[in-house]
């Protein structure tokens, strides 16, 4: 293969099929290239400035509230490993407490409650969950 020099003769265009095709394309890449037109228009420079403020509040908030936010964090592990804990160590005492739960025992009407703290502690952890799932969904908002 002849390598094809940076500006060819018109006899090298002529004589090359390569230089030929890039001689006929050129002309439409140069009017493509020149071409101004956009898709999309640029807003006006005030709606960027005014963006950039918005974004900047909103960046400055979430600084604001992310030791909140390690705190909430915080709140769901010590949720979540007092859930772990409470089933696994006292699974016996809450199936034992649930127990009392079914059709029979309710409708003879012996009901009862055999452990006071596990039940206690059941419904402080209930209560807790509740709460911050609330105070998620609420601090979404
Ligand atoms: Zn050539």
């Amino acid at each position: 293969m002849n390598p094809c020099p940076p500006n060819p003769s018109p006899e090298h265009i002529a004589s090359c099929e390569e230089c030929s095709v890039a001689a006929v394309v050129a002309p439409w890449m140069k009017r493509f290239a020149s071409l101004n037109e956009r898709q999309h228009i640029l807003p006006h420079p005030s709606i960027v400035w005014l963006k950039a403020q918005v974004l900047r509040s909103s960046s400055e908030a979430a600084r604001a509230s992310r030791p909140m936010t390690y705190v909430q964090f915080f709140a769901y592990g010590l949720v979540a490993s007092g859930w772990a804990a409470l089933l696994t160590w006292k699974w016996e005492a809450i199936q034992e407490l649930l127990r009392p739960f079914n059709a029979t025992n309710i409708a003879s009407g012996s009901f009862s409650v055999s452990s006071v703290p596990m039940f206690g502690a059941l419904m402080l952890l209930a209560t807790v969950t509740v709460t911050l799932a609330l105070h998620t969904i609420l601090a979404e908002e």
